[in-house]
Order: C-alpha cells, then structure tokens, then sequence
C-alpha cells in the first residue's frame, strides 16, 4: 500500500530548505529583534516572514491541513492540536542563536495525524544538516541513516538541556539545582546548544546521551521527536512517565536506563500546557 504522507513529507524538505536559506541569507544583513513574553523572548522580522513563507507554501497544496506555528500562536491563534493533519511549525528554532549569529539555528517542522506525529523535519541550516525521519522507516542526516549512542550509563554520558533567565524566582532555583543535580551524578558534562529541535537531532545521531528540558513548546518538541524515536531513542515526559507533546517537557535518551535516572534526578515546575490558556 502507497505511504498517504510520503507525499508531504517530500514536500516539506522542499519547503523546509526554502526556509533554511531564508534565514542564511537574513544573516548577511542586519536583525532587527522585538521581545516577546519576555526580556529573554526574542523575535525577528524574519521568525514571522520565514513562517509565513511555510504555512502559506503548505495551505496552497494542503488547504484543509491544520496549523500550529510559533508565530502564528504568538500572534493570537489557536495551539491545539486535533485529529487532522497537522503542520506543527518552528520557523527558526534558536532566535537567540540567530540575534546573536551564534552558529546553531534550526527550521523544525512536524506533522500529526490523529495525534501522532507521522514526519518530522529539522533543519540546523547554518551546519546544512537536514534531520528527516518518517515514522517506521528510520532517521537520517543529509540521507545517511543515523542512531543514537545506546549508551546505558549516565555517568558516561554528554546531556543537553537549555538555561536561561526566569521571571520567576523559584522556577529559577530549581532549575539551577536541576543542572546542579545532574552534573553531580556525576555525568561527562552539560552542553546548552541553544535549539531544541537540534538538540533532540544531536541526540537521535549519538552526540549527546540524554537532553531534558522544562517549558518548551510543541513546535520546538514535534519534529525532532520524530527524529530521535526513529533513531533508537527514548521520548518520555519529564516525570518519567508517557510523553505529551502539549505539556511542555521532555527527556531524550539514548536509552531508558538513562532517561529513567534524569527522571529520577530532576525536580519539575509548573509551566502549564500548549493547549490550555494561561497557566
Ligand atoms: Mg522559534
């Protein structure tokens, strides 16, 4: 039987590498940077022209696909996720990499069907490395068919997360204790690359172990986390338990034994959902 999506995944790479090129060619010239929620939440004129270009270039072919797309959301629509085909979009995955021309920067793209993500996309457009991974068939990099490192034990391994300023106090702290607690395990270190969907990607290839994060959005989780499942690797929620891709949070692992024991280390805090309003 022919593969119903295979179609828009092929699609997507085309219009992914569109993006991509995009946001190279706004490097060469200068960034012009608005905040957001936050003195820390960043956006550029080209997060909103590089989604537009997605989303129109898929609604032209898919019209009766859905959309959640970063900018899209920031600007009042809806973040919830339902049974149709779904094009979950982060137009530049790494804005603050991006302001900064710090060299990791990503377009992510994944897609849903009845919930489940089907395809994903991640493109670190900078290092040219396209990450695709179609559910059952395998992740890739630039087509070579990649795998996470298998590694067991955490006390050898390299974990990502991210880290940056918080308004509120205690979330703050238990964040800090959280990269306190995991390099005490002791683990080989800690990298904070600067983009979620190139972090799960560096994960899914066997660069790092493990990456786990708290606060972060669909559109930064739906494409790499087709990427990394494809790879061998584990998806779990923060708690350790089943993965929700609106909740939020996630850990990444090269294996369970290693997902299961950053479960155990972390304390989590409340950040709310995608799909809810407000906290
Ligand atoms: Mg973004």
């Amino acid at each position: 039987m022919s593969d119903p999506w295979q179609e828009c995944m092929d699609y997507c790479v085309e219009v992914t590498k569109k993006a991509g090129k995009m946001i190279c060619e706004a490097l060469q010239k200068d960034i012009s940077v608005v905040q957001k929620s936050s003195p820390v939440d960043l956006v550029t004129e080209t997060d909103q022209k590089v989604e537009q270009l997605i989303i129109s270039s898929i609604k032209d072919k898919y019209p009766t696909h859905s959309f959640i797309g970063e900018e899209s959301v920031a600007a009042g629509a809806p973040s919830i996720l339902t049974d149709n085909p779904t094009w979950i979009i982060d137009p530049i995955d790494g804005t603050t990499n991006f302001v900064h021309r710090f060299p990791i920067v990503s377009v992510s793209i994944g897609f849903s069907v009845k919930k489940e993500i089907e395809f994903g996309i991640v493109y670190s457009c900078i290092e040219d490395k396209l990450y695709t991974a179609r559910k059952g068939k395998g992740a890739f990099c630039n087509g070579v068919p990649i795998e996470v490192s298998r590694q067991e034990d955490i006390r050898h391994s390299l974990v990502l997360t991210e880290m940056g300023f918080k308004s509120d106090p205690e979330q703050f702290k238990t964040m800090l204790d959280n990269i306190h607690t995991i390099l005490t395990i002791p683990v080989h270190g800690i990298r904070c690359p600067g983009s979620a969907a190139v972090n799960m990607c560096l994960v899914a290839c066997g660069s790092a172990d493990a990456y786990y994060h708290i606060g972060i959005h669909c559109w930064d989780m739906a494409g790499g986390a087709a990427v990394v499942t494809e790879a061998g690797g584990v998806i779990v929620d923060i708690s350790g338990g089943p993965f929700d891709l609106m909740s939020r949070r996630l850990i990444v692992a090269s294996s369970r034994a290693i997902a299961e024991r950053i479960a155990k280390a972390i304390t989590e805090f409340h950040v709310g959902r995608d799909d809810t309003d407000g906290e």
